[in-house]
């Protein structure tokens, strides 16, 4: 998928503000971790480090000039619908965002996800899909004709986040292979750990999974890192990883997913990373988290530098600046 070559999308160095060329990675859609290879993963890091120095030089850009982006979201969110907005604004892009209006749109009135979908690329150029059940955005996108990315398909996927947590990874670290990384919580239904699982599982990584029992790794993911010959154990006791980890990646216990409330409450306060626990970390490890927390990492762990969230926050408006380009065209 990947044509290589190192052409800078932006001329910083003059005021040109167009791209002076276009070249590079086309995708069609964004829907799983999986059609990624490693070097479609180095090509997006690319072009996720120039959007971030155009967007530090000249705070907006006309690459996406003229394209419209629906921003479609069936369930919460914060930061993806926030960060997918910025990123298409600072490309020069327009939004129609639908994401706090679902009872106003069409689907209250029982529309289907096809339908909704058919209709808005009448006049949008690419879709940003949010929806509860897993595998829905990839079966909108057997239908729509304008890309789709996944913004998260129930306890699916959520690729989006995997590639800007991939990325923090590289950045804050400087490397990816020899890394231990540490995923914490509620590694059953969060779909971010399953998409960087299946991101690392490409690399030379030693994967710890810490969690209550009852969400534990989805087998499928636990027996596809095993068959790759990745080093991984399991345990229920952050202690038992925190002093190796080179990643603590925490994950908040999936609320939403639970069918009976009180198994939720059995395992709601499963874990808490604290300025205590951290005196055992590395000096040089971080920790990750894809927001929102809801008691996993108590707020005075974030004046320790080795706390990475709201840097990782920032990293994904460049990252899916860099995945827009791709989609239409531009990259
Ligand atoms: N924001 C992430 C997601 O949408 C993580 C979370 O909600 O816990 O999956």
């Amino acid at each position: 998928m990947t044509t290589k070559t190192l052409n800078p999308l932006f001329d910083l160095t003059s005021h040109q503000r167009q791209p002076s060329i276009k070249n590079g990675l086309y995708l069609k859609d964004v829907l799983s971790v999986e059609q990624f290879t490693k070097d479609d993963l180095d090509y997006i890091f690319l072009r996720a480090n120039e959007m971030s120095k155009m967007a530090a030089r000249w705070g907006t850009c006309d690459l996406l000039k003229g394209y419209t982006l629906a921003c479609v979201f069936y369930e919460p969110s914060t930061r993806t619908s926030s960060s997918f907005i910025a990123a298409m604004e600072r490309l020069g892009g327009k939004v129609i965002p639908i994401t706090e209006g679902i009872q106003y749109s069409s689907v209250s009135k029982g529309e289907s996800l096809i339908d909704s979908m058919l209709t808005l690329e009448q006049y949008r150029d690419v879709i940003v899909l949010r929806h509860p059940e897993i595998g829905s955005v990839a079966k909108a996108a057997k239908y729509a004709h304008v890309p789709i990315i996944n913004a998260g398909d129930g306890a699916g996927e959520h690729p989006t986040q995997a590639l800007l947590d991939l990325f923090t990874i590289q950045k804050e670290l400087g490397k990816i292979d020899k890394l231990k990384v540490a995923m914490v919580g509620d590694l059953r239904y969060g779909r971010t750990v399953h998409s960087l699982t299946k991101l690392l599982s490409q690399y030379d990584v030693s994967l710890r999974f810490v969690s209550p029992d009852t969400l534990r790794l989805p087998l499928d993911l636990m027996n596809m890192l095993i068959d790759k010959g990745i080093n991984v154990r399991e345990t229920s006791k952050v202690q038992d990883v925190i002093e190796n980890a080179d990643v603590l990646y925490v994950t908040r216990i999936q609320k939403e997913r639970f069918t009976d409330l009180a198994q939720y409450d059995e395992v709601k306060t499963f874990f808490e990373i604290t300025p205590e626990l951290m005196e055992k970390a590395k000096q040089k490890m971080i920790v990750m988290h894809p927001l929102p927390r809801v008691g996993e990492i108590h707020y005075s762990v974030d004046k320790d530098p080795r706390a990475a969230y709201f840097r990782q926050v920032q990293n994904g408006m460049f990252i899916r600046m860099a995945l827009l380009a791709a989609v239409l065209g531009q990259a």
